[in-house]
């Protein structure tokens, strides 16, 4: 017998963090598989789809990447409404970019969305020789904030499947 069709979920997942800390890098590393050294800060389409099958659904990701608005630290309230899921940047070898990503946290908070999934990400894990964050510390304030932490590294791909697959776990078990 066929296998019954399963629930289709469709997300709007949403990035933030500094400029700089690899959102479109680890997004383009997602959806097309590549890595760019030189990623321009404002090029690039800022909304982006990929579709991730697991056994229980199939999550449909709207990827909102931001195109530079993140330089003024705010983001238009458009850019997280209806989103699913929100997904915090840092780099693990810059402290600057946590403490800013604690303020990111903050902004997402104010927009009152309870069932949001949220994830803290400390991006360029293959600049371990050159942390600034510790693990510990980003992942007590993940937990104090109802997220979940990970580390990525865009360039190597480590974990940037990982990432989408949580997610997309976590929203599927949230139906
Ligand atoms: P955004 O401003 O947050 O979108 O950051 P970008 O994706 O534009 O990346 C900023 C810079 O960091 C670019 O030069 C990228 O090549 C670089 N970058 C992004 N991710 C990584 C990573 O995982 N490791 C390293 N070493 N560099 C990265
Ligand atoms: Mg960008």
């Amino acid at each position: 017998m066929a296998r019954p069709a399963n629930k289709i979920i469709n997300a709007k997942l949403v990035l933030l963090g500094d400029m700089g800390t690899g959102k479109t890098s680890m997004v383009l590393r997602f959806v097309k598989g590549q890595f760019y050294d030189n990623q321009e800060p404002t090029v690039g389409a800022a909304f982006f789809t990929q579709i991730l099958s697991l056994a229980e659904a199939t999550v449909k990701f709207d990827i909102w990447d931001t195109a530079g608005q993140e330089r003024y630290h705010s983001l238009a309230p458009m850019y997280y409404r209806g989103a699913a899921a929100a997904v915090v940047v840092y780099d693990i070898s810059s402290m600057d970019t946590f403490l800013r990503a604690k303020k990111w946290v903050q902004e997402l908070q104010r927009q009152g969305n309870q069932n949001l999934v949220m994830a803290l990400v400390g991006n360029k894990l293959d600049l371990d020789p050159k942390r600034e964050v510790q693990n510990e510390d980003a992942e007590q304030f993940a937990q104090e904030n109802g997220m979940f932490y990970l580390e990525t590294s865009a360039k190597t791909a480590q974990n940037i499947n990982d990432l989408f697959f949580e997610i997309a776990k976590r929203l599927a078990r949230a139906l």
